[in-house]
């Protein structure tokens, strides 16, 4: 059942958009501009979001931006979840992960290091200060970890390869779950990084070409964190929680591409909702659930993901998604489309 929680001063949904800096084939003259804290141009049509991180921002930027409010909100019980979109190539696995090079063991200030593992880094930090500091009320917590890959509507376990096409269970007691899906118990910033390594590296086989499997599967890490107060202080009265953090960095958008840009874009109106990709349609869904705190309106069937996401949803939840675009003024048409969807998100 859904915990009641204050609502957080943050608001529910926050799109935030991020430029990559254009590579060594891309000319400098991007069509797309940001114009201010909050707000992007291309053109003469103006986008406006939560906020906009320019090609200068840092993976630390994003990290103070959206990592820091998340821990808080886990530690206080909601339910937070991140979504990387954008079109292949515009920076969602940087953002996400960063390079498992800047993951490793004392790499920890490593420029490049991505948004999961500092989140994780200060998450278990801030866990065991916890453990240490609370007074008159001993506060336990667990956290386990799952990481999977979508891709065609299958479900992939990461950690453990052999396990393809798993299904998703609903029971009362543990609500919906992945059958047989490999769950790992985490207490240091190391065991994490060991298994977004590991994770990682599963999802790259097979990942050879342009078209690869990988820009056309969503990957979802996923921790549970428990706590609970052993005392018997009446500090401890109603101090269980269990909340879940969902990171994830789907599919490039370029998959379900809206069939005529140019069109879209002039339309306005009401019309441009229905007229989404089935894949922004998905993650609008997964933004309305949590707007109306209902995840039981959510068509949640209607795919693997926002099947799986459920649980995420409900009751008292945060969601994030990161816009990621790119300079390259070729890329103009997947542009628009993302900055238009993450508007309808909002
Ligand atoms: P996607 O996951 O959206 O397909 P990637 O994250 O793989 O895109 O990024 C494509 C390339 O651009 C990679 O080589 C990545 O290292 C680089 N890149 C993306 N975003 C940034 C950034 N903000 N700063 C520096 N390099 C970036
Ligand atoms: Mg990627």
């Amino acid at each position: 059942s859904p915990q009641e929680l204050p609502a957080a001063p943050d608001p529910a949904v926050k799109v935030v958009v991020r430029s990559r800096p254009a590579n060594g084939h891309e000319r400098g003259d991007s069509m797309v501009r940001k114009v201010s804290d909050d707000s992007v141009s291309i053109a003469d049509r103006k986008f406006t979001f939560d906020s906009v991180l320019d090609s200068n921002s840092t993976q630390e930027d994003v990290f103070q931006l959206v990592g820091v409010p998340l821990v808080k909100n886990a530690l206080a019980g909601y339910n937070t979840s991140v979504l990387a979109y954008g079109q292949t190539g515009s920076g969602k696995t940087y953002t996400m992960w960063g390079p498992p090079s800047a993951m490793v063991e004392g790499h920890s200030a490593d420029s490049h290091q991505g948004i999961v593992p500092r989140i994780f880094q200060m998450l278990l930090s801030e866990i065991q200060r916890e453990q240490e500091n609370s007074e008159g009320k001993q506060i336990n917590y667990q956290c386990r970890c799952s990481f999977l890959e979508i891709f065609n509507e299958q479900i992939w376990d990461l950690l453990d390869p052999t396990q393809r096409n798993l299904e998703i269970k609903d029971d009362a007691k543990n609500g919906f779950y992945v059958e047989n899906l490999t769950e790992e118990y985490v207490t240091s910033y190391e065991d994490v990084t060991q298994i977004l390594i590991k994770g990682l590296s599963s999802r790259k086989v097979g990942a050879t070409s342009i078209n690869s499997k990988s820009s056309r599967s969503h990957i979802v890490f996923t921790c549970v964190i428990e706590s609970w107060c052993k005392g018997t202080s009446s500090k401890c009265f109603g101090s269980s929680k269990t909340s879940r953090i969902s990171l994830i960095d789907l599919a490039g958008l370029e998959r379900n591409k809206l069939d005529d840009v140019g069109r879209e874009y002039a339309k306005e109106g009401k019309n441009v909702k229905k007229s989404l990709s089935q894949f922004g349609h998905l993650v609008n869904i997964l933004a309305e659930g949590v707007r109306s705190r209902k995840s039981e309106d959510i068509p949640y069937r209607s795919s693997s993901l926002t099947h799986l996401l459920r649980e995420s949803l409900g009751g008292n939840a945060k969601l994030t998604v990161i816009c990621t675009i790119s300079p390259d003024n070729k890329s103009i048409g997947e542009t628009v489309s993302t900055l238009r969807f993450g508007q309808l998100v909002k």
